[in-house]
């Protein structure tokens, strides 16, 4: 691609670093901003430097946050003992669309993955376990999606779990295999909570 200025390169080179934007994407981004008024693009940025150099992880469950403690964990009706362990704050997000989950979450951050390089100590997992040993979880829920990934890391948080009390679960299959989370419909995704299985019965089938 040809530029006849050095500063718009600069600004589509930026913009196509983003996943999913190709070169003549971030061209298209970049000419509609540049036609917008100077305060549109000023909100623009300014959103991004303060999300970047404000935003907080949650202590208790490492969820996106402008505070210490995250909305969900600071909510005494929220059910402390039933936790739900997930990939990312989208999972957050598409589980608390449903409406149908009283609990609280675990963000591991990510799930284990060999090929990208991503081990437990990479991810919140010794943060959880920590939690389980203090007593007060009752149980764990496994909302991560059905990939190898997912399923490894599932069976990695299990193991760490032996010799404690904890019950497991994972959410019903059969929605979303293969899928990310965040697909999965409201009804569907909610309902797969709600009839959630035995983390056990999941290895067996
Ligand atoms: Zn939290």
């Amino acid at each position: 691609m040809e530029f006849s200025s050095k500063l718009l390169e600069n600004a589509v080179y930026e913009v196509s670093q983003l996943p999913g934007i190709g070169k003549r994407t971030a061209l298209r981004l970049v000419l509609h901003l540049l036609k917008q008024p100077n305060e549109q693009t000023t909100r623009l940025t300014s959103a991004l430097v303060n999300l970047k150099s404000n935003i907080k992880f949650c202590k208790n469950c490492h969820n996106i946050s402008d505070v210490i403690l995250c909305e969900i964990c600071a909510n005494p009706k929220r059910d402390q003992t039933t936790v739900c362990v997930v990939e990312d704050i989208r999972d957050v997000m598409a589980i608390e669309n449903t409406d149908q989950f009283k609990g609280l979450y675990h963000v591991l951050g990510g799930k284990i993955s060999p090929m990208e390089g991503v081990g437990p100590q990479d991810l919140t997992i010794a943060s959880l376990i920590g939690k389980v040993k203090q007593g007060e979880i009752k149980e764990l829920i496994f909302a991560l999606s059905s990939t190898m990934e997912g399923d490894t890391t599932n069976f990695y948080i299990f193991k760490q779990l032996e010799g404690t009390e904890i019950k497991t679960s994972t959410i019903a299959r059969g929605i979303a295999i293969g899928d990310e989370l965040e697909y999965a419909d409201e009804v569907t995704l909610g309902r797969s909570i709600l009839n959630r299985i035995p983390f056990e019965n999941s290895l067996k089938a």
